[in-house]
């Protein structure tokens, strides 16, 4: 493992030992609940719209480190955008790890350590889940 790896390892690891935004949500705030039964995790989700942006938005779920730590830096970089911001970024991220962009575009600094992540491909979707779930939020929020 080279100091990059070992640095995208860590803030993996960190995001997986102290999740952000994480606690457990009542089941009538829920608005996305995903499952990956390859793997046994879930996410579940919510957030708010506050003066046309992206707020208050949380997680709790179970699973392995990918799934957990994924949705960890999602609450992070997506609290504060507006609707718009927010899908563009979903887009990207879900697109980088599909391997049908580059990863470093312009994506905020700790998603780079998932980006180890698309060299097992069945690993990808415990990446991507709570982004998809996010995609479900915002539909609800906004329209
Ligand atoms: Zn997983």
């Amino acid at each position: 493992m080279d100091d990059l790896e070992q640095l995208y390892q860590d803030i993996l690891l960190d995001h997986y030992k102290n999740p952000r935004n994480h606690e457990a949500l009542r089941d009538d705030e829920v608005l996305a609940d995903e499952e990956n039964p390859m793997c046994g995790d879930q996410v579940r989700l919510t957030a708010r719209m506050v003066d046309g942006r992206v707020a208050d938005v949380r997680y709790d779920g179970k699973g392995c480190a990918i799934s957990q730590a994924s949705a960890s830096m999602m609450t992070e970089v997506l609290n504060g955008k507006t609707a718009e911001e927010a899908r563009a970024l979903i887009d990207q991220f879900v697109q980088a790890m599909r391997g049908e962009r580059e990863f470093d575009a312009g994506l905020p600094e700790d998603l780079l350590a998932l980006s180890g992540v698309r060299k097992y491909p069945l690993r990808v979707k415990c990446a991507t889940m709570s982004w998809h779930g996010m995609e479900k939020v915002l539909h609800q929020l906004t329209d």
